[in-house]
């Protein structure tokens, strides 16, 4: 499987400059290719990407020159990105694609063939040698590159194609409820609270965008504060990415089975009062995390369908109360008298459905990501396709 290896760069300030040049010629290809793609949509036009890059092509050097002074495919890659972007679109999985700004998810791509990694350092076409801040971990065939930057670090994402050897298989399994008071349940009883980055530093965010937005416009000021928010923004995420990392790596070494509620993300952060909350744990990316992990490691994760009732059934006797509020921590049973923490009983309960959803959906495989829902039993093995954007034929 393909695995994105990122690692710091530490450019000489004449890099940086080079790199900044190459992600504005990504930008500028991109809003080109997206202005054609509307305007022949518009006039009834067949598009495709392929067609505006043989058009680019012919008219990148007579109007365009400065492309040239960055790598090639930072004015390549962007077509095929826009293709991607536009079938996500047509299949209704994304939004229609929009213009790049200078500044947000600077980015460009650099294919195999075109650099060459030694040791900790790169080799990058027009740019040169840039050091790196430590080697890459993954052996395996190096498939493509993108150099991109976050705050006012530069990072490159290498996509190796490595087997990783599985681990060894156990027979423990477990069952997880993800909540907003402890961020992880598990259904053995342990606990582990996220470190909640952005409730801490919200009163500092906070005041640091009201500064921001007082910096007069193109003021060196306002770059300088602008520098500043990013770091900052740039800090919480990766202190909320380290610790899902932990928790994810350690629930994969130690358990065969991961069973997890399929929760419905997108729906809960529509409510406007839990989704600081939310995405201040960032459950989206720790199934991501978890589901990837399991692939690499040769683990199971069971989502259960998050109609399960989970936190209104008894984990004892299996019956089922009516209602529960949010605000009530201790799930008491009123058929068997049985008490228990709210969400220990929903891991509990998440644990015994997730293991039935695989007996009654055949074997275990190894490495899996499996859907099971109780009513009609249905597998989905896989994880959610990768972006990982192949060059468009020349
Ligand atoms: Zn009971």
């Amino acid at each position: 499987m393909i695995l994105a290896h990122r690692i710091a760069l530490d450019p000489t300030v004449e890099q940086s400059i080079a790199l900044s040049r190459a992600c504005g010629v990504a930008r500028h290809t991109w809003n080109w290719a997206l202005a054609q793609w509307n305007k022949k949509y518009e006039a009834g036009e067949n598009v495709t990407a392929n067609s505006l890059k043989l058009e680019w092509n012919r008219i990148k050097h007579a109007q365009f020159p400065w492309v040239s002074e960055s790598p090639k495919d930072a004015n390549q890659q962007p077509f095929a990105n826009l293709n991607t972007a536009f079938q996500r679109f047509f299949k209704k999985k994304a939004k229609r694609p929009t213009w790049k700004r200078k500044g947000e998810h600077d980015s460009f791509y650099v294919s195999n063939d075109k650099f060459r990694v030694d040791g900790a350092t790169v080799r990058l076409p027009v740019i040169g040698s840039v050091r790196m801040r430590e080697e890459r971990r993954f052996v395996g065939k190096i498939t493509a590159a993108t150099v991109s930057r976050t705050a006012d670090r530069w990072f490159l994402a290498i996509q190796v194609e490595t087997d990783i050897a599985h681990l060894e298989p156990t027979d423990k399994t477990i069952g997880i409820d993800l909540g907003l008071k402890t961020a992880v349940v598990c259904s053995d009883g342990q606990t582990c609270d996220a470190p909640k980055p952005l409730k801490a530093n919200l009163k500092r965010l906070h005041r640091r965008s009201r500064q921001h937005s007082r910096k007069q416009r193109k003021s060196s000021n306002r770059k300088k504060s602008q520098r500043r928010l990013a770091r900052l923004h740039a800090r919480i995420s990766n202190i909320r990415r380290d610790w899902t990392h932990k928790v994810t790596s350690k629930l994969i070494h130690e358990n065969q089975v991961i069973c997890m509620e399929d929760l419905n993300v997108k729906g809960m952060t529509a409510n406007r009062k839990l989704a600081r909350a939310i995405s201040d744990v960032g459950w989206y990316e720790f199934r991501r995390q978890l589901e990837y992990k399991a692939e690499v490691y040769g683990r199971t994760v069971s989502v259960i369908s998050r109609w399960l009732p989970s936190t209104k059934t008894c984990s004892n006797c299996g019956c089922k109360t009516d209602t529960i509020s949010l605000s009530t921590r201790v799930y008491h049973c009123d058929h068997c008298g049985f008490e228990i923490d709210r969400d220990l009983n929903a891991a509990i309960n998440i644990h015994t459905a997730g293991l039935a959803g695989i007996n009654a959906c055949g074997p275990e495989g190894s490495g899996s990501v499996r859907k099971s829902r109780t009513k009609p039993c249905r597998v989905e093995a896989g994880t959610r396709p990768r972006g990982h954007s192949r060059a468009l034929t020349n």
